[in-house]
């Protein structure tokens, strides 16, 4: 009898529900998936910003990490926030023991609020140690200029100009998200590998409510992928979740803030 695929997040907690865990927990279950997770910190936090980040003690990280490899048979894992050096170090040397087949790394950094969720030193072992164990990254268009250290692209061309340096990044694949392009009617995302560049095209959704939007995408790709799909059909079908999640996300009123996508 098949079985549901297991996911594991590797993420921080929002605690206003929006993102972070929750966001994944919620798009790992509507795709069809069994979500578990390794909490690396949590946030005080709601749909106006976060108060406070809270980094969970290194042994405990490596003891959930030891407790869901030991026993669940994970089928791919997704990255989230990671907030400093040390996790991603005891994260990576876990990785590197239990070699899941499938990662997808979303270099979380700074939160749409404005807020620092990677201390600014922990980049460079960000993409030392965990870039070369990633399937696919995920940056939005200010994480990948602070990986690539340049100015964030605001066009089309700007952006094609990056492909060459962004092949060079010791990753297999980088999903690079241009929701950031604010005036495009729609929403492109650019799949970059050493073999070449395939565009994902979605319609631009009007709402405010967008909080959590990298974590569910990324989280969905995890998903479609523990279930057995290429990262192409992977990356089309955790889009086609996503365009849902925003369309719904004005039925939904949570909050003062930036209010989160609908799952
Ligand atoms: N809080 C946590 C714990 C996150 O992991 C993230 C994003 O990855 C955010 C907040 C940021 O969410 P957003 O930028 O969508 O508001």
């Amino acid at each position: 009898m098949p079985t549901t695929p297991i996911i594991l997040s590797i993420a921080g907690s929002d605690s206003g529900g929006g993102a972070g865990i929750q966001a994944d927990i919620k798009a790992i279950s509507a795709t069809g998936g069994y979500a578990c997770t390794v909490i690396t910190a949590t946030t005080a936090q709601n749909t106006l910003g976060v108060t406070d980040v809270h980094p969970i003690p290194i042994a405990h990280i490596e003891a959930q990490l030891d407790a869901v490899f030991f026993d669940l048979d994970i089928q791919a894992v997704k990255i989230g926030m990671l907030a400093d050096s040390a996790i991603i170090q005891v994260v990576a040397e876990k990785l590197r023991h239990y070699a899941p087949r499938h990662v997808v790394l979303d270099p979380v950094m700074v939160a749409t609020s404005g807020d620092l969720l990677l201390q600014q030193e922990a980049i460079a072992t960000l993409k030392e140690a965990l870039l070369p164990l990633a399937t696919v990254i995920t940056p939005n268009l200010p994480e990948a200029a602070t990986l690539l250290d340049c100015t964030t692209p605001h066009s089309y061309q700007e952006i094609e100009a990056l492909i060459p340096e962004l092949q060079q990044l010791a990753t297999p694949a980088v999903l690079l998200k241009g929701g950031h392009l604010q005036d495009q009617a729609d929403s492109t995302d650019w799949l970059v590998r050493a073999s070449g560049v395939q565009t994902f095209l979605a319609p631009r959704i009007n709402t405010h409510n967008t909080h959590g939007t990298g974590c569910t995408l990324s989280a969905a790709i995890a998903s479609y992928l523990g279930q057995g799909n290429d990262l192409e059909t992977a990356i089309t079908l955790a889009k086609q979740y996503l365009t849902g999640a925003l369309v719904a996300a004005d039925q939904l009123h949570i909050g003062k803030g930036h209010g989160p996508v609908h799952h």
